[in-house]
C-alpha cells in the first residue's frame, strides 16, 4: 500500500515533471485538454481491478453490480448529451471506436470513402498502413485547392463512381464545419452508411455551438479526451436499429474486458459537459481560435509568408499555412516550444515539404479555455505566436509573457 513516490520514485519523478510541464507552458495541441480532478479520481479508482466482459445486466463475470451502475450512467448521460438512440462507451480509444464501427457495418474488401490524411482526415479514415487502409478499398476525397474546404462535388462524384458501402465524414485537422445533411443525401443516393467521426468537435456539439451530426448519421464515433474534456477513450453512438451490431463488434468483436475505471471517468466528464460552465468554456474555445486566426492574417505576419488555411476558423483550431514562409512546420513548432507554447506541425493540403517537416502548424484553444483563458488572454497568446513566427523574435521576452499567462491561471493547484 505504498504511495507511488515510495514504491517507484523513478516513475513518480517523471509524472511530477509532466505535471510541472503542463503547469508552466501553454498547451495548444488541438486534440488535447485538461481533465478535471474528479475525472482523474474516477480513472484512478478501484474500478481498474474489475473484469466486466459483456454489457450492464449481461456480464460474463460475477460481482459486476457496481460497475453496471457506472456504465449505465455513462450510457444514459451521453445519449442525452447528443440526443442519440444508443451508445457504446467501451471503446478504449477513438481508433478502436472507428475500428469497431467499421467492423459492425461493412466487410473486408468493401469500399469506403474518407477524407485524405494530408487533407485533414484521420489515420483510421483509410490511411494505407492503418487497419482501415489494409482491410478496406479506400477512395479518398479531398479539400478544394482554392478554398481548402471539403469538395462536396468530388464526394458526390466519387460516391456515384465507386458505390462505397460506407462514407466517413470527420477530420483531425480542418478549421470549418462539415455539411452532414449533404453527406447523408449522398450516402442515401448510393446506399452507403454514413459514419461521422466527431472526435475533434464533440465538445462544441455538446455545447450547442456546432451542428450535431447525430440526426444525420447512421453511426457517430468520438473520442472523449479532446474538446469533450474527459479521460482518454472512445464512444460509439448509433441508431437503436444498429445498436446490437455495434455492441457485438466492440465486444467480443474487437475488445475484451472494458476499462470500467475509464468508463466511470467518462461518466463524470459527460456530467460536466452538460453544464452551463462547459458551454461557456466552449464559447471561449471558439472565441480564442477566431482571435488567433484574425491575428495571424494581419500584415505584420503576412509579409513574412504566414497565412491561415481557409482564411479563418469555425472551430477550436487554426491551421497555419507556412508554404510561403522561410520557416517550415518543424522550425515553427520548435520556436513556439522555445517560448513555452506547445503545438504540432501538420502537413497541409498539397504540402511541398516532406511529412516529417511539413508547411503547417495546427494550433488549438481547448486546453487554454479549460484553464480559464478569456478573450483578452487569447489576444495576448495570439500576439505572442505572431511575434514568434517573425524572422526576428525575442525568445526571452516572449517566454516571460508566456510565463505570466501560465502563472495567472494555476493548473491543478491541489496536485
Ligand atoms: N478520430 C479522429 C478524428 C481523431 O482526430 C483521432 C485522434 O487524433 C482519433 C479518431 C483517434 O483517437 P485515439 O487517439 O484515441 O485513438
Amino acid at each position: 500500500n505504498s504511495s507511488l513516490h515510495e514504491l517507484d520514485p523513478d516513475v513518480a519523478a517523471a509524472v511530477d515533471a509532466e505535471l510541472h510541464r503542463q503547469q508552466s507552458t501553454l498547451e495548444m495541441i488541438a486534440s488535447e485538454n485538461f481533465a478535471p480532478v474528479a475525472v482523474m479520481e474516477a480513472q484512478g479508482s478501484v474500478l481498474t481491478n474489475k473484469y466486466a466482459e459483456g454489457y450492464p445486466g449481461r456480464r460474463y463475470y460475477g460481482g459486476c453490480e457496481h460497475v453496471d451502475v457506472v456504465e449505465q450512467i455513462a450510457i444514459d448521460r451521453i445519449k442525452a448529451l447528443f440526443g442519440a438512440e444508443a451508445a457504446n462507451v467501451q471503446p478504449h480509444s477513438g481508433a478502436q471506436a472507428n475500428a469497431a464501427a467499421m467492423f459492425a457495418l461493412i466487410k473486408p474488401g468493401d469500399t469506403i470513402l474518407g477524407l485524405n490524411l494530408a487533407h485533414g482526415g484521420h489515420l483510421t479514415h483509410g490511411m494505407k498502413i492503418n487497419f482501415s487502409g489494409k482491410l478496406y478499398n479506400v477512395v479518398p476525397y479531398h479539400v478544394d485547392e482554392k478554398t481548402n474546404l471539403v469538395d462536396m462535388e468530388e464526394v458526390e462524384r466519387l460516391a456515384k463512381e465507386h458505390r462505397p458501402k460506407l462514407i466517413v465524414a470527420g477530420w483531425s485537422a480542418y478549421p470549418r464545419q462539415l455539411d452532414f445533411a449533404a453527406f447523408r443525401r449522398i450516402a442515401d443516393e448510393v446506399g452507403a452508411y454514413l459514419m461521422v467521426d466527431m472526435a475533434h468537435f464533440a465538445g462544441l456539439v455538446a455545447a450547442g455551438l456546432h451542428p450535431n451530426p447525430v440526426p444525420h448519421a447512421h453511426v457517430v464515433t468520438t473520442t472523449t479526451h479532446k474538446t469533450l474534456g474527459g479521460p482518454r477513450g472512445g464512444v460509439i453512438l448509433s441508431t437503436q436499429e444498429l445498436a446490437k451490431k455495434i455492441n457485438s463488434a466492440v465486444f467480443p468483436g474487437q475488445q475484451g474486458g472494458p476499462l470500467e475505471h475509464v468508463i466511470a471517468a467518462k461518466a463524470v466528464s459527460f456530467k460536466v459537459a452538460a453544464s452551463d460552465d462547459f458551454k461557456e468554456r466552449q464559447q471561449r474555445t471558439l472565441d480564442g481560435a477566431r482571435i488567433l486566426a484574425e491575428r495571424l492574417v494581419q500584415d505584420d505576419v503576412k509579409q513574412h509568408g504566414v497565412s491561415v488555411l481557409s482564411g479563418g476558423t469555425d472551430v477550436h483550431l487554426v491551421l497555419v499555412d507556412l508554404r510561403d514562409s522561410e520557416l517550415d512546420g518543424q522550425q515553427a513548432e520548435d520556436r513556439l516550444h522555445e517560448v513555452g507554447i506547445t503545438v504540432n506541425r501538420n502537413a497541409i493540403p498539397n504540402d511541398p515539404r516532406p511529412p516529417m517537416v511539413t508547411s503547417g502548424l495546427r494550433i488549438g484553444t481547448p486546453a487554454l479555455a479549460t484553464r480559464g483563458f478569456t478573450t483578452d488572454d487569447f489576444r495576448e497568446v495570439a500576439d505572442i505566436i505572431a511575434e514568434a513566427l517573425k524572422p526576428a523574435y525575442d525568445a526571452d521576452a516572449l517566454k516571460a509573457r508566456v510565463t505570466a499567462l501560465a502563472e495567472k491561471y494555476p493548473l491543478y493547484p491541489s496536485l
